[in-house]
């Protein structure tokens, strides 16, 4: 089933903790379900093996993926202060949890290959995968196909003989219900958008029940009118500025009001705000860089206030980041400073409202739906152009709003600002997610301005931007593996890199 992205879980989101989305945030995430499946009932032990070439093999311990997989174990949540002491605390109530780097062979580059034990009870095997920005999927569940991916409540059926219609009937009338054949049987699947009232009483050997783990639950069909340019070119005859369409998306895509969403919008602002208001850059532990942000305040620098602002906050949410603060990936952790850094910006400079600072990060969550949707946002599998590339793109649309230019004109200042940043590879040095990335968040920002003026001033976009994406996409996927987050390429590799991943082993 084809999900649409929603803006609150896949683009402007989630609100985390940790350094990476795709690595903490959906670790959390896949932890939460495994403890779901488990019902929480110990004692566990928990092994997780990750293939000797992905990009999994060199960051799980740098880039909080066992402490998140710890803390989901947990049932702790994305947002919450304690993620990076999962390991700890996952300890301390009984768990035992292994990781393990193996010859897997050929498989997606973020793939969790999980064995769950339980005293006295059946086996869990399942297969996870990190699919960007803090998404995942379950791939694989006692050696069945399966697709959950969070959204939904669902209850997982094994049997060794096909169920009576009585009892399928039964089944059908919870959910949407697909039926697996596999080696150990017959998977029934149901998905529902509601709490099941009653669990049916049916033979079966194995039976599994989740509850969403997403902010914003799935819809099993929602009516979405666009999720690519050309559909909301075509949709957009009353010439809705990008937030309105983005309000009237995910307001269909989440079942929320329009209203609803610009206050929730409004409510990841005074989050913000209050991140920034609190939190000190003084958890420097394990970190490359020291605080860098105060250093560019009140200098002689090129391009007056606003790009001094820009580098400022672009700055400041990084190292909220690094410091285990309360952040929103935006569209991911690691370029999590470029939209709302910009942001923050354009709103000292221009003396905007919270109300249009948060239409401004709903214009950018709408061009984040389009990549998401017809691309990706993980840099395992596209490089640093689906992070911080994606995020210039979306940041063109945000700068767009504060300009007053229309829907099509931010589309295509999206697309110009995308159009820049192809073959950008993703190689962090020593597997911190902390150089390059602030400088091509920085980077992201000052490119969307360029793109911004650019649109405002008539500038021909040539490709548009579903077909940029599509090409960015082709491209990414064309990069080699060394230089898609593995540690193994680019940057990573140099001499002074080497010395600081010894350093700070
Ligand atoms: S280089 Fe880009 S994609 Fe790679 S970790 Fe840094 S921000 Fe993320």
């Amino acid at each position: 089933m084809k999900q649409y992205p929603s803006i609150f879980n896949d683009v402007i989101g989630p609100v985390m903790v940790g350094p990476s989305s795709s690595h903490t945030a959906a670790s959390v995430r896949i932890g939460n379900v495994i403890r779901q499946l488990t019902k929480a009932e110990g004692p566990l032990s928990v092994s997780f093996e990750f293939d000797k070439n992905s990009s999994l093999a060199s960051t799980y311990s740098t880039q909080g993926v066992d402490q998140g997989l710890a803390a989901g174990l947990i049932g702790m949540q994305t947002h919450q202060k304690k993620i990076m002491q999962g390991l700890e605390l996952a300890k301390q109530a009984g768990l035992k949890i292994f990781f393990n780097i193996k010859d897997i062979g050929p498989d997606h580059p973020n793939a969790y290959h999980v064995l769950v034990q339980r005293k006295g009870k059946e086996d869990i095997r399942l297969k996870a995968l990190s699919t960007g920005g803090g998404m995942f999927e379950i791939a694989e569940l006692q050696y069945f196909p399966v697709s959950i991916t969070g959204g939904f409540f669902e209850i997982l059926i094994i049997t060794s003989t096909p169920l009576r219609p009585k009892s399928k009937q039964c089944l059908e009338g919870l959910g949407e219900v697909t039926e697996t054949f596999g080696k150990r049987g017959i998977l029934y699947n149901i998905k529902s958008q509601t709490p099941f009232k009653e669990i049916p009483i049916i033979d079966f050997d194995e039976m599994y029940t989740l509850s969403p783990v997403l902010s914003i639950a799935s819809q099993l069909r929602p009516n979405v009118p666009f999720a690519t340019v050309e559909e909301v070119i075509k949709y957009n005859i009353e010439n809705l500025q990008l937030w309105e369409l983005a309000c009237i998306y995910e307001s269909i895509r989440s079942g929320l009001s329009k209203e609803k969403v610009l206050d929730k919008m409004g409510d990841i602002i005074d989050l913000l705000i209050e991140s920034l208001d609190k939190h000190m850059d003084n958890d420097i532990a394990g970190r490359i860089l020291q605080s860098q942000s105060k250093n560019i305040i009140g200098k002689n620098i090129l391009g007056g206030s606003l790009i001094e602002n820009i580098i400022y906050y672009v700055t400041r949410f990084m190292e909220i980041k690094s410091a285990n603060g309360i952040f929103v990936a935006a569209p991911t952790a690691g370029s999590c400073g470029c939209v709302a850094g910009t942001v923050f910006a354009l709103a000292k400079e221009y003396e905007l409202s919270k109300i249009d600072m948060a239409k401004s990060m709903l214009a950018a969550g709408l061009i984040g739906v389009f990549i998401a949707y017809l691309s990706t946002f993980s840099a395992e599998v596209c490089g640093c152009q689906a992070e911080c590339g994606a995020a210039s793109g979306m940041c063109a649309a945000a700068c767009a709003h504060v300009l007053g230019l229309d829907a099509e004109k931010s589309i295509a200042a999206a697309s110009m600002a995308l159009q820049n940043v192809f073959g950008m590879v993703c190689d962090p040095v020593a597997n911190r997610v902390e150089v390059p990335c602030l400088g091509k968040n920085i980077m992201g920002a000052m490119n969307a301005l360029s793109s911004v003026n650019m649109a405002a001033a008539g500038f021909d976009q040539v490709i548009p931007l579903d077909e940029t994406i599509k090409a960015m996409d082709a491209v990414g996927k064309s990069l080699p593996m060394e230089l898609r987050c593995t540690g193994l390429g680019g940057l990573s590799i140099t001499p002074t890199a080497q010395r600081i991943k010894v350093e700070l082993t």
